[in-house]
């Protein structure tokens, strides 16, 4: 396989958040193989990324060939790990990974998902939302949603265990005992503040707290591992597999929730996924109701696939899965089965 083209931009969108996650955000990433094949990923960087592309990843893709996305992925690593280990690169060579996996799949006529498996895909997937209170936990569970969780951030450093307590007590009595919910503090917290609000709610069956503290606390997240009745989630701003393995070895978390546009693509997700089987640890990705995690927690996650909804303001895809009552549909493909809106273009 070799790559003869590859383009990446940053699209538009309305109503995004107005803060990284759009400046540093989402790129779209097309590449072109010598047999024609078009390949379309969605990676991270904004500008930054673009820069890393066009720079240093287009001196190994455009130059290389390989039987399979990995050579690729490998040579990109390899090519960067001076100064490419976390954050922006790996968030550049996200794209560039997805982009190659999607044209691979494509060469063969094969969605991603039949790459992974020969088992027959599920009917639906099962999803959770991320929501604000319990008025907004019940609608996501009308609405046809597994389980909930609870974004928690704007209570500040050090909310009072009562406050996220009530919160989360008023959510599980809407939801009656068997609706899964979940608790995300975006980083916000401390060891004491985690384990005093664990505590609050340990009778509450909270399936996760996720991100507690920030994600380079390594030993408070062991810590915390250790120590609270709730499991630790974390993940959603770690890289490769490298940083997932030191997660696993020093038993920081739980769950590992790793965004595939961020992580380091598919290539990164299916080794992630691979590590936490060796440590017993679940994975959910972050917001893995997108067409590009879905086909990994098809096929990697037999036991308890869980996908959490797309975000309202990423538009710029045709193909995006079909979300239904019972869940949420995966595309057949070929590729990812998606393509690029010509507005976005
Ligand atoms: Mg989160």
């Amino acid at each position: 396989m070799k790559i003869k083209s590859m383009t990446a931009w940053q699209p538009g969108f309305k109503n995004a958040p107005g803060d990284w996650r759009m400046s540093l955000g989402q790129i779209l990433v097309e590449v072109e193989t010598t047999d024609g094949t078009v390949g379309v990923g969605v990676g991270g960087g904004g500008k930054a990324g673009i820069h890393v592309i066009d720079t240093v990843l287009s001196e190994c893709v455009l130059v290389g060939e390989y039987e399979t996305p990995n050579g690729f992925h490998k040579a990109m690593c390899d090519h960067t790990s001076f100064y490419g280990r976390k954050g922006i690169v790996p968030m550049a060579i996200s794209g560039v990974d997805l982009a190659i996996w999607d044209a691979y799949a494509k060469t063969m006529n094969k969605s991603v998902y039949e790459l992974l498996t020969d088992l027959p895909a599920p009917a639906v997937l099962p999803m959770y939302q991320t929501v604000f209170d319990d008025e907004e936990a019940a609608q996501a569970i009308e609405s046809g949603k597994k389980a909930v969780k609870l974004h928690v951030e704007r209570f500040g450093d050090r909310p009072e265990p009562c406050v996220i307590g009530d919160l989360v007590r008023a959510t599980r009595k809407r939801l009656g005992a068997d609706k899964a919910i979940m608790l995300d503090a975006f980083g916000r917290w401390d060891v004491e503040t985690t384990l005093r609000i664990a505590d609050e709610i340990s009778d509450a069956s909270v399936d996760w707290i996720e991100e507690p503290v920030r994600p380079d606390q390594l030993d408070e997240y062991a810590y915390l591992s250790a120590n609270s009745s709730i499991p630790i989630a974390g993940g959603e701003h770690e890289y490769l597999a490298e940083g997932f393995d030191t997660l696993a070895n020093a038993k920081a978390v739980n769950v590992f929730q790793p965004d595939i546009n961020w992580c380091g693509g598919l290539t990164s997700l299916i080794e992630i996924y691979n590590i936490a089987k060796r440590a017993g640890i679940r994975v959910v990705p972050h917001r893995g109701g997108e067409p590009y995690s879905l086909p990994a927690i098809a096929a990697l996650d037999r036991n308890s696939p869980l996908a959490e909804s797309a975000r309202s303001w990423f538009t710029c895809l045709d193909g995006m899965p079909v979300v239904q009552q019972s869940g949420v549909t995966l595309n057949d493909g070929p590729g990812f089965g998606v393509a690029i809106k010509p507005s976005y273009r």
